[in-house]
C-alpha cells in the first residue's frame, strides 16, 4: 500500500518539473489555472483517474497531428505519439486494459510503429479480446477516425456504443475552436485532413464518461477547461490569423487537464505517477524507452514541427531533454518504488 502523503509530494514535484515553460508558450499560466480548478496535482489527478479504470476495462486514446497537410496528409508530428504509447503501455500492464488508439488513417502506420516500440503489438478488437482473456500478449487496437465533421459526429456515436469505454485519454490532439476551426499554434487554420476526434470527446463528456487530456499549447482537446486563460496568455489565444473571428483555443473540455511544456513530458510524468501508485517500476516510461521511441518516430517519418524536419527533437527541444525528463521523473518517484 503506497504512502499517500508521499505520493502527494511526488505528484507535486512531477507537476513542477513538466510545467517549466522552456518553450515560452505561456504554459505556466495554463498550469496555474488548471491547478486551481483541480485543487491538487494535475499529474496526480490524471494518474488516479487512469488507475481507477477497472481491471480488463477499455480505454480510448487519441493523439496525432497532421503537420503539413497542404503538402501531404501522411506527415505527422512527433509530440504526442510516444507519450500516448507510454500511457497505453502503463494501462495494459497495470490493468490489462484494452487500449483503442484513434488517429487519422494517414498517420496510422507511424503511430502503430511507435506503439509497437513501446511494447504493444497492434491487433484487431477480436484479437485483443483473446489476448485479454488469457493475458498472453500486450496489445493495442489502432482505428482510423473520420476527417470530416459529419463523419466525426457519426463515428462518435458508433464508437461509444460499440466500445463502451471506461475512460477517454487525449494527448496533443488539436480540437476545434468556437467557430469549428482547427488551428496551429501560429493561429493558422490547419483542419485539412485532421481527424475530428474532439466530437467523440464532447459526446463522452455529455454522457459522464471520464476524460483525461494532456496539452501544451491551448489548441488541444481538454483546453476548453481553461478557455479564458488560453485567450489571455497564449499567442493567438484571443485572435487567430485565419480570420475566423476566434482564437486558437479548443472548445472541448475534460475532467482532468494536464498541462506541460511538451505534451510528451506530461505523459512521461503520468506514467511515473502510475508506477508510484502501483509500486511497480514496469509502468514507468524509462529514459531507455524514450530513446527507443524517439528513434522509432524518426524511422517512421514523424516530424519535429518546430523546425520542419524529421529528427529526434520534439517541439524544438533536443533529444537529450526528453531523455532527461524521463530520468528526472524516475528519480522523483524512486522513493515510492
Ligand atoms: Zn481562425
Amino acid at each position: 500500500m503506497a504512502d499517500t502523503t508521499l505520493i502527494t509530494r511526488l505528484d507535486t514535484r512531477l507537476d513542477q518539473l513538466v510545467n517549466i515553460d522552456m518553450g515560452e508558450r505561456g504554459v505556466e499560466h495554463l498550469f496555474e489555472a488548471a491547478r486551481a480548478l483541480e485543487g491538487r496535482s494535475l499529474i496526480g489527478a490524471a494518474a488516479d483517474a487512469l488507475m481507477a479504470v477497472p481491471e480488463g476495462g477499455t480505454v480510448v486514446l487519441t493523439t496525432g497531428s497532421v503537420s503539413r497537410a497542404w503538402i501531404t496528409p501522411d506527415l505527422g508530428e512527433n509530440d504526442g505519439p510516444s507519450g500516448a504509447a507510454a500511457i497505453a503501455r502503463a494501462l495494459v500492464l497495470a490493468r490489462s486494459v484494452t487500449c483503442v488508439m484513434l488517429c487519422e488513417e494517414t498517420l496510422l502506420p507511424a503511430i502503430r510503429k511507435t506503439c509497437q516500440a513501446a511494447g504493444l503489438f497492434p491487433v484487431t478488437l477480436e484479437q485483443a479480446a483473446i489476448a485479454k482473456a488469457d493475458k498472453s500478449l500486450a496489445t493495442i487496437v489502432m482505428l482510423p477516425y473520420a476527417t470530416d465533421d459529419a463523419g466525426g459526429q457519426a463515428q462518435a456515436e458508433m464508437l461509444l456504443a460499440d466500445l463502451k469505454p471506461d475512460l477517454l485519454f487525449s494527448t496533443e490532439r488539436v480540437g476545434r475552436n468556437e467557430f469549428g476551426v482547427y488551428h496551429s499554434m501560429r493561429g493558422i487554420d490547419y483542419g485539412m485532413g485532421r481527424a475530428r476526434v474532439d466530437f467523440l470527446f464532447d459526446l463522452a463528456l455529455e454522457r459522464g464518461i471520464p476524460v483525461v487530456a494532456v496539452g501544451d499549447g491551448g489548441n488541444e482537446i481538454g483546453m476548453g477547461k481553461v478557455a479564458d486563460h488560453v485567450k489571455a496568455h497564449v499567442p493567438y489565444g484571443d485572435k487567430c490569423q485565419c480570420g475566423c473571428g476566434g482564437g486558437i483555443g479548443a472548445v472541448t473540455s475534460c475532467d482532468v487537464l494536464v498541462t506541460a511544456a511538451c505534451s510528451n513530458w506530461g505523459c512521461t510524468a503520468i506514467a511515473a505517477a502510475m508506477a508510484a501508485r502501483a509500486g511497480d517500476a514496469k509502468l514507468m516510461h524509462t529514459p531507455d524507452r524514450e530513446a527507443l521511441l524517439l528513434d522509432t518516430m524518426v524511422a517512421s517519418g514523424l516530424i519535429n514541427s518546430t523546425h520542419g524536419i524529421v529528427d529526434d527533437s520534439v517541439d524544438g527541444f533536443p533529444r537529450q531533454s526528453h531523455i532527461a525528463v524521463a530520468e528526472l521523473c524516475r528519480t522523483i518517484v524512486s522513493r515510492a518504488l
